[in-house]
């Protein structure tokens, strides 16, 4: 059997740059995929400037340029009558969003792979897992079996990886609409915008896209899904026609190929990490596509595992307690921008949020926070605030007071997500932190309250307390063993502090010297642990 230290399965934009960055650490990787490239998938191609910077950061932003990504420097948003037209700023985003079709661009990502030295297998697709006392150490394919200290699942929604370790899915949010999408070629004016809708029951998706065709989108709600189907080219095109700016855009233009059609999904976070495996990618967290983070995050996501995997591979904190952390940190980085994603496709036109849009629209700052929110720059907490929120409920309630009954209904539905999705959030607090906090509780209280009642009764005499430490022989027994065990602990800590990267680990020291090693030491290991399981920072 061949062996490698890391199988991807899955060549698209997670797994193949994610190959590209552990291979040129030097790591033994290969990355599979049962399709040949170049090859489609389902999918608006849009990406998000800090997904451009990953490309740029991997390498491979002038070929992609060069392969006819269009840049897209502008950007119009449309709710009902609320209107944004702005644009990406090179100093705040660093450059363009870009559109390529993934045709050609996951092409370019496996080629990359290839050239920076992994182990490229297309048309090889991975049937099960191989596993060891628990512990995955390959895959299978028709090919063969192939070994490995890790296997990575970037093989999308439909993971073979996910399946094979059963996990779990949290954090899910059931579909709005469907996507149905078509490229045009001989648009008059394919300038470098991106465009978002939403008019009506629809939802609108539009952009250049290379060799010269034009991407745009229409987004029903699923409830109309099989009278959609029954005529989709009719309909589509009837779609399109909805929003005039887009429909006078096309006008003379040709429809290319077929209209294609995304009706069956849900979005959701997958259990990440297992002992030999990870998911990465829709592998582990899908998200309503309308607000186009999907190749971005799949970027993002593998720059951070390629440190995880490497450091964990390499020593470091050994790779379990490695990709635990990055667990961690893709849920925290999804986690908002999930619900976000889910809001943002939600059917209807609900009148909080249209005054919300309207609001937007008419402060230049909270369009440039629209924009950061939709580049992962800031949360959407940081645009969404109460204060905005209020007074787009007051300026709803006085401009359109007919709408209030609509708002109170709008508002209680928003309250009961609010409550469902935090019930769904995990409490990642393990048993053993929750013990070590409270050994660190009680380890701090127990001496200060002999130390008190010693004081009560003798006064501060300080001195004679320190005496009776001494003053027979068990107890001097007791001292010295306790000081060799802090001694011991002094020397693990000032290794296992740095090693593991626990902030203020030295902390220990004066914990131990002014309380007791009853109070450092469990006080030393909460952190370690709470720095194990945390996102890793920069
Ligand atoms: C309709 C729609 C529109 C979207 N629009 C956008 C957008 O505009 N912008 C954006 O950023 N994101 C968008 N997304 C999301 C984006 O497409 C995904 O997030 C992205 O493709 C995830 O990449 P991935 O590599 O994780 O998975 P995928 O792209 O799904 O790739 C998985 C790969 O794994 C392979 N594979 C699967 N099983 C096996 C197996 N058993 N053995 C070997 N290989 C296997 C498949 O052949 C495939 O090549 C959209 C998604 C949809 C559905």
């Amino acid at each position: 059997m061949e062996h490698f230290d890391v199988v991807i399965v899955g060549a698209r934009c997670a797994g193949s740059p994610l190959a590209t960055m552990l291979a040129r650490r030097g790591l033994r990787v290969c990355l599979l995929d049962r399709s040949v490239f170049p090859s489609e998938t389902l999918s608006t191609h849009v990406i998000q400037p800090s997904g451009v910077a990953i490309l740029d950061r991997l390498g491979m932003l002038d070929t992609i340029v060069a392969a006819g990504a269009v840049p897209l420097t502008r950007f119009t948003f449309v709710a009902e009558d609320a209107r944004i037209d702005t644009t990406f700023e090179a100093e705040a985003f660093g450059g363009p969003a870009l559109c390529i079709r993934r045709v050609a661009l996951d092409h370019l990502l496996v080629e990359a792979a290839a050239a920076a030295g992994a182990e490229v297998r297309t048309d090889t697709a991975a049937t099960a897992l191989l596993r060891e006392d628990g512990r995955v150490t390959g895959v299978e394919t028709k090919q063969g079996q192939l070994g490995a200290r890790l296997v990575v699942g970037a093989d999308g929604r439909t993971s073979t990886v996910a399946n094979a370790v059963g996990a779990s899915e949290y954090n899910v949010a059931p579909p709005s609409r469907m996507f149905a999408w078509a490229y045009f070629e001989g648009v008059h004016n394919p300038e470098g915008r991106l465009r978002l809708g939403a008019l009506g029951e629809l939802t609108f998706v539009a952009s250049p896209t290379d060799a010269g065709l034009y991407m745009a989108a229409v987004c029903p709600p699923l409830e109309i899904k099989d009278a959609f189907l029954a005529d989709r080219e009719a309909n589509f095109m009837a779609g399109l026609d909805t929003w005039p700016e887009l429909a006078d855009l096309l006008s003379g233009a040709a429809r290319v190929g077929p209209v294609r059609v995304l009706a069956s999904w849900h979005g959701y976070f997958r259990e990440a990490v297992g002992p030999g495996w990870v998911l990465l990618g829709d592998a582990g967290h899908f998200k309503d596509p309308s607000p186009a983070q999907g190749i971005a995050d799949a970027l993002r996501q593998a720059e951070r595992l390629a440190d995880s995997i490497a450091a964990g591979l390499n020593g470091g904190a050994g790779i379990d307690d490695e990709l635990r952390r990055w667990w961690r940190w893709r849920d925290e980085d999804g986690y908002e921008m999930h619900w976000f994603a889910t809001d943002m496709g939600a059917t209807g036109s609900p009148p909080i949020a249209t005054q919300f849009a309207r609001d937007l629209a008419a402060d230049d700052q909270a369009t440039e926070q629209l924009l950061r929110v939709l580049n992962h720059d800031i949360r959407p907490s940081q645009l969404f605030t109460l204060r905005r929120l209020g007074m787009a409920v007051v300026r709803a309630a006085r401009d359109h007071p007919s709408q209030i009954p609509a708002m109170a209904k709008e508002a209680a539905l928003e309250l009961r997500n609010e409550v469902r999705r935090s019930r769904q959030r995990p409490d990642r607090t393990s048993t053993t932190e929750r013990l070590l906090l409270a050994l660190t509780v009680i380890g701090f209280v127990v001496p200060n309250v002999c130390v008190g009642l010693y004081l009560a009764d003798e006064g501060f005499a300080i001195g004679g307390y320190f005496s009776l430490w001494t003053a027979s022989t068990p107890s001097t027994q007791l001292l010295l063993d306790l000081g060799i065990a802090a001694l011991a602990f002094f020397i693990w800590a000032a290794v296992e502090g740095p090693r593991a990267r626990i902030r203020r680990w030295w902390l220990c020291i004066p914990a131990t010297l002014l309380v007791g090693l009853c109070f450092g030491l469990p006080l030393f290991l909460l952190m370690r642990e709470r720095t194990l399981a945390s996102p890793q920072p920069g």
